[in-house]
């Protein structure tokens, strides 16, 4: 005989999107619950540099879009979830780095003053006084410009062992390959069916969520879908690892605007406690094709050519490529905004970015309200634990 089992949405992908949205629909009296493939994290998640964007790197191509505009909102929204002021308690989340910097060599300094003044950035970039430069600055052997940004970086283990640490009994593990997605006679999915060694059982709901991130692709083909879209951009990104590395948090500008900068760098501590310096920015995008020793090369290449004051021979260079999974909107040019795209009654959501998840889960929510998606009566929800196993968090590159 096939159990049955009922919730009124169960969200795909234990990323920062699943997570966080199991949260707020979970706040908001749903009954939800959350399915992982692998490990908690184990996507873009954990891979990511955790800046909590204000949109400034999305305007150096000149103007600020309505996507960079949206993004301007998110540092303040994260903050009051960090200070335990939002729906969402992130009290317990660290914060890496309470600022964001950019440096700028000698070359493009007046052109960027000038951008930098413009009526579309006034108030949101500030040049750095010498004397109030971090130490790892202070000590430069060249000529540069340093500004503040009102970005700010998250540890992204401790950021999802929060999101997931009140909802433990509602986030499972499944084998892609054990369950199968049930249409009803109207064409809805309604539920989805679990076979294998196991007794059969099935879950139904009133919604299903994807934010499987690369994964939702095999889901939108598995549950046959055909209007959403996903698209992926690929990274080769580079780490590296040495005695006494300084934190630093800071994108390197180069000599011309581009809506990347030449590196981004973000600082995090391995399972040692020692420092890891985390390279993303162009030299990730342009590196995808490269092996290892290529990619690493460059980057050590880099590094010293943009900080000579530091003595790079004795660190360690790592990388590893990783897809960035986004909605394929606007025939594959990049996302600026979050994305949900809903078919029958299945929703496939993609942040685009980290920054822009409690924009998602507005979305998402507002969009439920508006349709009438309201929390089931049912009197209390069933334990699923019988016959799911939890699900584990990932860790990062480094350990
Ligand atoms: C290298 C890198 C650096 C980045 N840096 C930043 C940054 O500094 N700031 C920023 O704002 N954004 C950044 N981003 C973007 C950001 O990381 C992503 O937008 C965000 O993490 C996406 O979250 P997600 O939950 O949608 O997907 P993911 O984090 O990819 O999570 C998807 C989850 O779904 C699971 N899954 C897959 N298939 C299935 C399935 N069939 N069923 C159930 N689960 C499944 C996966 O195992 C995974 O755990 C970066 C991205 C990358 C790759």
């Amino acid at each position: 005989m096939t159990s049955s089992y009922s919730t009124d949405i169960v969200i795909f992908g234990g990323g920062i999107a699943g997570l966080w949205l199991l949260n707020r629909l979970r706040n908001q009296g749903y009954q939800a619950i959350l399915l992982e493939t692998d490990k908690l994290g184990s996507g873009q998640t954990l891979a990511s540099q955790g800046i909590i964007h204000g949109g400034l790197k999305y305007a150096l191509n000149g103007a600020l879009s309505s996507g960079a505009n949206i993004i301007s909102d998110m540092p303040a929204l994260w903050r009051s979830a960090l200070a335990g002021k939002a729906d969402i308690d992130l009290r317990e989340c660290r914060v890496l780095s309470e600022h964001y910097y950019m440096w700028s060599d000698a070359g493009i300094r007046s052109k960027l003053k000038t951008f930098l003044g413009s009526k579309s950035l006034s108030g949101r970039v500030s040049a750095v006084e010498k004397q109030d430069y971090p130490d790892f600055f202070r000590a430069a052997t060249v000529e540069g410009t340093l500004y503040k940004l009102p970005d700010f970086v998250v540890d992204t283990n401790s950021l999802l062992e929060v999101l997931a640490r009140k909802q433990r009994d509602r986030i499972f593990k499944v084998n892609p390959r054990s369950y199968k997605f049930e249409r009803n006679e109207s064409g809805l999915v309604n539920a989805i069916s679990f076979s294998g060694e196991e007794e059969p059982f099935s879950i139904e709901a009133q919604k299903f969520i994807f934010s499987a991130g690369k994964g939702n692709q095999q889901l939108i083909d598995d549950a046959g879908l055909v209007e959403p879209k996903c698209q992926l951009r690929p990274l080769n990104m580079v780490y590296v690892k040495g005695k006494n590395l300084p934190s630093v948090f800071v994108h390197c500008i180069g000599d011309s605007f581009s809506l990347t900068p030449k590196l981004t760098i973000t600082s995090h501590s391995d399972a040692q406690g020692e420092t890891v310096w985390y390279l993303g920015g162009e030299i990730a995008e342009s590196g995808v094709d490269k092996d290892k020793d290529a990619q690493t090369h460059s980057a050590r290449m880099l590094l010293t050519t943009l900080f000579p004051w530091i003595n790079f021979e004795a660190t360690q260079f790592h990388c590893f490529t990783i897809d960035r999974a986004e909605a394929n909107v606007n025939n594959n040019y990049r996302p600026e905004d979050a994305h949900f795209i809903e078919e029958s009654n299945v929703l496939v959501a993609w942040p685009t970015k980290l920054t822009l998840t409690p924009n998602l889960a507005d979305n998402i929510s507002e969009h439920f309200a508006a349709s009438g998606v309201v929390p089931s009566t049912a009197a209390s929800e069933q334990n699923l634990g019988d016959v799911l196993e939890a699900a584990e968090f990932a860790t990062s590159r480094w350990d």
